[in-house]
């Protein structure tokens, strides 16, 4: 049976709606708006992201397309439904997990993300490469923020983060869903802004997340700013715990990309010892040697001059 895209898109639609409903108005619906509860999300938010619950059951999304005359041969193509092992018929891919539907910028609904309700494994399950959802193409609400080039987009890693800083009232924020940034992704948000603060989790993968994020953005002309988040915290918990004022201040302190590397670099290095030291020297000259402009280069060589106790001049 062939379908268009349109009409794969309103099947995803009608299922994000169906999820929605699952989670508001049923009783198995229930522990998961406790689970939303718990993690502080209020029902405006619910509504904002369509978030939705999948029930336990094999196949409840399956039944209720087929009761409207959709098969789940089509729902297999939007990576809704699996075949079973032995070929005969179809399983839901989501089951017992937290919905967070995912839009193109069209506001086309292309895949979906789910969430684990406790700690069985994997947390999140997101939708396979389908016709309409490629991982690296796209950002997770990018839909929703403002068009505004003087304006900094935020992105983080993961869904939550990304719900609560909105929630928060930093609607300019975007995640990249626990994926290395791509060039497509740096292009898309070429379209909404000029500069960005990259805010990702404050564990070995998140920096080295952003290391790798930063040069991809920067090779697109974004201007790219740095928020390295506590040891073992992200936006989330930031936000939830400290409130939104402590983030802004985290945000209006956001390191450049030159002085994030620095920070990097002086990471867990003794200043004392004048054998680290000059390394650490030797490592910062080659992270300098990237800045063109004189005066940009003097500022910077002041700053780590007076961190480290030699001059400017002999850094230059
Ligand atoms: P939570 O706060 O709900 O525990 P998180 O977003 O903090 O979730 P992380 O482990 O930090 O979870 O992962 C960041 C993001 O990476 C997730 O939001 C998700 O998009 C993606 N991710 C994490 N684990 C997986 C997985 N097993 N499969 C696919 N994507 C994943
Ligand atoms: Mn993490
Ligand atoms: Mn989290
Ligand atoms: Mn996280």
């Amino acid at each position: 049976e062939f379908r268009t895209k349109r009409e794969y898109f309103s099947i995803n639609r009608l299922a994000a709606k169906y999820y929605n409903y699952c989670l508001l108005h049923t009783s198995e619906g229930k522990n998961a708006i406790n689970y939303l509860k718990k993690r502080g999300i209020r029902d405006e938010t619910i509504e904002k992201f369509c978030i939705g619950y999948a029930p336990k059951s094999w196949d409840s999304l399956i039944k209720f397309y087929k009761s409207k005359g959709i098969s789940a041969e089509a729902l297999e193509k939007i990576g809704l439904a699996i075949p079973r092992k032995d070929k005969k018929g179809f399983y839901d891919r989501f089951r017992n997990r937290i919905i967070f539907p995912i839009e193109d910028i069209t506001r086309n609904i292309i895949g979906f993300g789910g969430r684990a309700l406790d700690e069985s494994l994997p947390k999140y399950l997101n939708s396979p490469e389908t016709p309409l959802f490629s991982k690296g193409d796209n950002l997770y609400a990018l839909s929703k923020i403002k068009k505004d080039p003087s304006l900094d987009v935020i992105i983080v890693e993961g869904y939550m983060d990304c719900i609560m800083l909105h929630q928060h009232g930093f609607e300019n924020t975007v995640a990249s869903l626990g994926t290395a940034l791509t060039k497509n992704q740096a292009k898309l948000l070429k379209k909404y802004t000029n500069s960005v603060i990259l805010s990702y989790d404050g564990d070995a993968a998140g920096e080295a997340a952003t290391v790798r994020g930063m040069e991809v953005l920067a090779q697109e002309g974004l201007y790219v700013k740095v928020l390295a988040l506590p040891e073992g915290k992200d936006p989330d918990e930031i936000v939830s715990i400290y409130g939104p004022d402590y983030f802004r201040g985290l945000l209006n302190n956001a390191e450049d990309l030159i002085n994030y590397k620095l920070t990097l670099a002086k990471k867990g290095i003794n200043i004392n010892n004048s054998e680290e030291k000059l390394k650490f020297i030797e490592q910062a000259i080659e992270i300098l040697s990237a800045v063109d402009s004189e005066p940009e280069l003097e500022i910077y060589a002041k700053k780590l001059a007076s961190e480290i106790g030699i001059s400017a001049g002999s850094i230059i």
